[in-house]
């Protein structure tokens, strides 16, 4: 835990941030008791951000000379991040030098990533130029973003000659969708990118059968990066496959309500942003359920605490008809179950409540023989009645793909259909 920047940047924020300092002098609380107070500071959630923007916004920074980030997360709300550039270059600075520890990748390194809206919203960027898909080519040459907003078979064609001719070093990217590119390249025979050695992967759960399959294609190296839009990095995979923090730009604490709970114990993932002044992130709650570690049980030589994501991003629960509320993280379990079982044969999955008593359940399977399906079926039936899931109706559909969603770019494992058409 990095004290002396946690203290630095309450005390920068009663001193210029209108929230914080509202909430400081509502509370009582004087300048000097505020190292003691860090545990008692309310947690902050998307929505209390969402509805007083400004009130976030350093008075020391001018809003429109900022930077501005969108969060895209599942749940679809999007909410402004604005930063100032010294700022946001220092807060990348963990994450750079873990790339660079583990990796051998440099911010010189060329990149390849994959954007649902253009990366940064500048002013020299129109509306229509940052929603529309495109490939460019930014950051004088070094990276090569192109779109996820249309992804059938005669883009991704494109892409892939795009890819080779500018033979990147490294892919940034969501898991289901350099697991569709891998997919693609297999099916249509594809050489491998020659300078490419590193692989990325951020912003949802990753299933390790996933990973297999984009290490077998692209004959590249892999790890795990946890962030998010309001702070940057937050946490990268070790070579023990580990989610260590980065704790020079974030302090993560592990809550139930407004508690810290220490070490190995299930709760939620709360951070506080040690690098961006122009807009500070204090004890904000990811909505994330998570477990952090203590550092020195790993065993890699990197002795920070490390995390334990239990469930893809959003914080989803699915309310039983006896009353019962369970968290969507059950059906991960379930399949990581059958995959232990039955030799990784589910490669995607997806699951859709359509009706009170009915679930829709897309599955891609290895082996597509109607005997396997089901084994299959029958085992999931099996296990997620030990969840309490009883007296449902679960229809099967064994499919090819299973493409991001339309709206969030990100491939959602499971929603409530019900939920998204009163919204
Ligand atoms: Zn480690």
């Amino acid at each position: 835990m990095n004290s002396e920047k946690i203290d630095s940047i309450i005390q920068y924020a009663y001193d210029h941030v209108p929230y914080y300092r509202n909430m400081f002098k509502e509370k009582g609380i004087n300048y000097n008791e505020l190292k003691d107070y860090f545990y008692k500071i309310p947690i902050l959630n998307k929505d209390i951000v969402m509805n007083n923007t400004d009130g976030f916004i350093s008075d020391e920074f001018a809003k429109e000379k900022l930077e501005v980030d969108r969060t895209s997360g599942s749940t679809g709300k999007i909410l402004n991040i604005y930063w100032n550039n010294h700022d946001r270059i220092r807060s990348l600075m963990s994450l750079w030098s873990a790339r660079k520890i583990l990796h051998n990748i440099l911010p010189t390194s060329k990149c390849c990533y994959f954007h649902s809206i253009a990366y940064r919203t500048t002013s020299d960027l129109s509306e229509k130029e940052v929603f529309s898909p495109r490939m460019m080519v930014r950051d004088n040459g070094l990276v090569l973003s192109l779109s996820k907003l249309s992804f059938d078979e005669k883009t991704l064609d494109i892409y892939y000659r795009k890819i080779f001719e500018f033979d990147p070093e490294w892919i940034m990217c969501h898991p289901s969708t350099i697991y569709l590119f891998a997919d693609f390249m297999e099916k249509t025979n594809k050489k491998r990118f020659n300078k490419l050695k590193f692989i990325e992967l951020t912003g949802e759960y990753l299933i390790e059968s996933h990973r297999k399959k984009i290490v077998d294609v692209f004959e590249a190296e892999t790890a795990n990066h946890y962030g998010a839009k309001e702070v940057n990095g937050i946490a990268y995979e070790c070579q023990n496959g580990h989610l260590h923090c980065l704790d020079n730009n974030v302090y993560v604490e592990i809550i139930n309500g407004n508690e810290n709970i220490g070490y190995d114990k299930v709760g939620q993932i709360c951070i506080t942003g040690l690098n961006n002044r122009s807009m500070p992130f204090i004890r904000y709650n990811l909505e994330d359920t998570g477990i952090l570690r203590k550092g020195c049980t790993c065993g890699c030589g990197n002795n920070t605490p490390y995390l334990e994501i239990c469930a893809g991003r959003g914080n989803d629960v699915i309310e039983l008809n006896n009353g019962k509320r369970v968290e969507c993280v059950v059906f991960f379990y379930v399949i990581e179950w059958i995959n232990t079982n039955f030799n990784n044969i589910i490669l995607q999955f997806q699951i859709i409540r359509t009706m009170q008593y009915r679930f829709e359940v897309k599955l891609v399977l290895f082996e597509n023989s109607n005997d396997m399906f089901i084994k299959i079926k029958s085992a999931f039936v099996e296990k997620i009645s030990e969840y309490g899931f009883k007296d449902y109706e679960w229809v099967f559909f064994s499919v090819d793909i299973i493409p991001p969603q339309q709206d969030t770019q990100k491939l959602n494992f499971y929603y409530d259909k019900r939920a998204k058409l009163s919204m």
